[in-house]
């Protein structure tokens, strides 16, 4: 049985680029790329939620 597994999806149209999610994500899943936030390394997320909480424009969510 494969297990859920978490990861990030940005809103880009709600991103502003800061940054917040690269500085605070363990697993740097995260590249700012031309101002939007990038998810770089999905399979790296451990589901931690630091992102979507500490993300300002509330454009971070995760799924599993
Ligand atoms: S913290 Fe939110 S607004 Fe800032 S770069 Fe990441 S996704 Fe974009
Ligand atoms: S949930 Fe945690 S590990 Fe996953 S992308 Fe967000 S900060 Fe990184």
């Amino acid at each position: 049985m494969a297990e859920k597994k978490p990861k990030p999806v940005v809103d880009k149209s709600k991103c502003t680029g800061c940054g917040t999610c690269v500085s605070v994500c363990p697993m740097e899943v995260f590249k700012v790329e031309k101002s939007k936030s990038v998810v770089k390394k999905p399979k790296e997320c451990i589901g931690c939620r630091a992102c979507e909480a500490q993300c300002p424009s509330e454009a971070i969510k995760i799924v599993e």
